[in-house]
């Protein structure tokens, strides 16, 4: 029995009956893979050529490594091969050659009706037991079975509960949930003039440190008039979320990183260059085609610089405000959008207590934990669809037929 026909319960559906293995996929929604659809912008970044733990985060990472094998991203390659995904692969990140969710989500169902593998549809469960066999309350009926896979995903985007119902049940059986956050989320932040950054998109390192960790992403960047968006700031929200709960946290923009520029003596060395080349103009006049003018503008306001000013005449204290705001701007981050704007959730069943050879826990025998479930967060790029052929590839193959 498989709760969930996502990602990883389809993967797992499909390797099990083709070993021979009857199986029956539990499914909520009158469709199977619905979160398929709406990943990638409707295109699915379904792999990534790069698939290494780095790009995940989890509270206990350590056993994340032995997933990340060769051999099972050789497995997860070979496995969208055989149901006839046919790559487009763009500087390493893997979509549809057709470039459309739709057709991933398709290849996973013609397998399984191929397959003959029964899905019960509109049907959620509500409570799982195990006295002897596993009971499985749905709205349906009491199903009872001998080997559960947990395929249920997580509550980000549809915001639904039925994700957290199972998560409940496995805490009750003895799991650990390791706390939920949204992941891959835009995040809020503390200041007086996101009106006037509001739109303005551009690739930016941005950078947050604190004793235990440091983490720099390199990537699109949106202002928007809550805080910050983009890809980069999606792929930071994965560790800055939880660490929110206890206080805001302050991360720094380095808006002129795609010239090579990282100090603030690079930025006066580059802005004094300029100003040598092209005499007679304004702070704003030189910056003109290198930052949107809204920014530079910002900038300039925010290091008390009045707009239209040369570099000569910049006091030097203002001047030096200026530099370190281009190169390391300081943002206070105070929270995140909710779960409805995240791609995934952060946190799940605690990895440490499922044996990632065969996606078994530990602790409740017969029972296997796949996919976003688990406390295994990837970037964006891939790797979170990548976690759920793979993970749901082990259980398919980690389920014994004869107990
Ligand atoms: C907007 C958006 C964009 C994304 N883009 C990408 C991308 O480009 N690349 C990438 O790698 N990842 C992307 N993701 C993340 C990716 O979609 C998920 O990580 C992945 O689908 C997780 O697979 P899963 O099998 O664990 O869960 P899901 O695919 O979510 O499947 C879980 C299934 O279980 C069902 N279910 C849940 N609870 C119950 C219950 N109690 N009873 C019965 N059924 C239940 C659900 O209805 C669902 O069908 C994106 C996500 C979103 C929201």
């Amino acid at each position: 029995m498989i709760i969930g026909a996502g990602a990883s319960g389809l993967t797992a559906a499909i390797v099990l009956k083709r070993r021979g293995i009857d199986v029956i996929l539990l499914e909520k929604n009158n469709q199977v893979g619905k979160k398929i659809l709406v990943t990638g912008s409707g295109k699915c970044n379904y792999f990534n050529e790069k698939f290494e733990k780095e790009f995940f985060t989890s509270k206990n990472p350590e056993t994340l490594g032995e997933m990340m094998t060769d051999e099972n991203i050789e497995d997860a390659k070979q496995f969208l091969t055989s149901i006839g995904i046919v790559p487009k692969i763009k500087n390493g990140y893997y979509y549809p050659n057709s470039m459309k969710a739709v057709s991933i989500q398709n290849s996973l169902l013609t397998e399984i009706k191929n397959l003959n593998i029964p899905i019960f549809y509109n049907t959620t469960v509500i409570e799982m037991k195990k006295e002897g066999h596993f009971f499985l309350k749905t709205n349906q009926e009491i199903i009872e079975a001998e080997h559960v896979i947990v395929a249920t995903g997580s509550r980000a985007y549809f915001d639904t509960e039925e994700p957290s119902l199972i998560l409940h049940s496995l805490e009750n059986m003895g799991h650990t949930v390791v706390p939920i956050y949204p992941g891959l989320v835009q995040l809020e932040a503390k200041g007086s003039f996101f009106k006037e950054w509001a739109g303005i998109r551009l690739d930016a390192k941005i950078s947050f440190s604190n004793p235990q960790i440091r983490k720099d992403v390199v990537g699109e960047l949106q202002l928007t008039d809550y805080g910050i968006s983009g890809i980069c700031t999606l792929i930071l929200s994965n560790t800055l979320v939880p660490l929110l709960k206890e206080k805001s946290q302050t991360i720094t923009i380095n808006f002129l990183n795609s010239f090579h520029i990282s100090t603030k003596e690079e930025a006066r060395r580059y802005l004094e260059n300029r100003n040598q080349n092209l005499p007679n103009r304004s702070l704003d006049q030189l910056f003109d085609t290198i930052l949107d003018y809204k920014l530079t503008n910002l900038l300039l306001k925010l290091s008390d610089i009045p707009l239209h000013t040369r570099m000569e005449d910049v006091d030097a204290k203002n001047l030096d405000t200026f530099l370190k705001n281009l190169v390391s701007f300081p943002l206070c981050i105070t929270g995140s959008k909710s779960y409805k704007n995240a791609q995934i959730c952060l946190g799940g069943i605690d990895i440490r207590e499922i044996d990632v050879k065969t996606m078994e826990s530990k602790l409740i025998k017969n029972l296997y934990v796949i996919g976003e479930a688990l406390d295994v967060s990837g970037e964006c790029g891939g790797y979170n669809l990548g976690f759920a052929w793979i993970s749901g590839i082990k259980a398919g193959n980690g389920v014994r037929s004869d107990d």
